[in-house]
């Protein structure tokens, strides 16, 4: 028989409330630039867009075509928080999930951008990143596709890796084109702000089959897990106080 305890927890999973969330102090973003070619996408086309119910990113490609952006850099498109980076393979290959907040009509919001099928990881769980700060590499996912970055911006910050459990539309995703250009520059009225960092749902077990190129993709064996996640402190204090630091040295 189940204890009244676990299913008050259940209920509260159900609602999506968590009982144990933990904030952080992150970066206000001071504006939103292209994850490619920095700031602007130069020298990259969209070679796919965003679709609701279809492609939930973006294909970012260079213009010399082919894998000639293979080990490219990839770039955070804002200050934020990195609260993924590891292997997921299924389709996926390397990924980097970073937490945004920005301010918008009075209000703070949050934003999660993901970067997909790096050939390099530069960043690691827990490490604050500055607008352009590099993130990783761009790659094929393993040899999957031809190198590009697949670049996601979620307004639901609950995703993490399990994209399956949430509806696979703007309820959800924006389009990370018009979410960067109509956010270009932003003048927070606070240097960081408090962000809830455990959202990713508890579903994330359950890997998806579908690439997020939209093709099946048989699953990889996973290696034996080289670091468990929160071996690193998330947000780690020091991390902020050295980044107020060298921002107050460069103006
Ligand atoms: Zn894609």
């Amino acid at each position: 028989m189940r204890s009244l305890a676990h299913i008050i927890c259940s209920l509260l999973l159900l609602c999506g409330v968590s009982h144990a969330q933990r904030k952080t102090a992150i970066f206000m973003a001071d504006g939103f630039d292209f994850p490619v070619g920095k700031p602007d996408g130069e020298g990259y086309y969209k070679a796919r867009g965003y679709t609701p119910n279809g492609h939930l990113g973006e294909d970012w490609n260079g213009r010399g075509g082919g894998d000639t952006d293979l080990g490219a850099p990839v770039y955070s498109t804002a200050h934020g928080l990195v609260l993924f980076a590891k292997n997921y393979y299924h389709g996926w290959g390397n990924v980097v999930i970073i937490r945004h907040a920005y301010q918008e009509g009075g209000q703070t919001k949050f934003v999660d951008s993901l970067y997909g099928h790096l050939d390099q990881i530069h960043v690691r769980y827990g490490q604050h990143v500055k607008r352009g700060q590099q993130v990783g590499t761009i790659g094929t996912g393993g040899g999957l596709y031809p190198a590009h970055l697949h670049f996601e911006m979620r307004k639901d910050i609950r995703v993490g890796m399990a994209r399956h459990a949430f509806p696979k539309d703007d309820s959800v995703y924006w389009s990370g084109t018009d979410f960067i250009n109509a956010r270009r520059k932003l003048a927070p009225s606070a240097a960081t702000v408090l962000a809830p960092i455990d959202t990713f749902s508890a579903a994330t077990g359950k890997a998806e089959t579908i690439s997020p190129e939209g093709g099946f993709v048989l699953p990889t064996p996973k290696p034996s897990s080289p670091s468990a996640p929160g071996s690193t402190v998330p947000g780690r204090y020091d991390d902020l106080r050295k980044m107020l630091e060298e921002q107050k040295k460069s103006k």
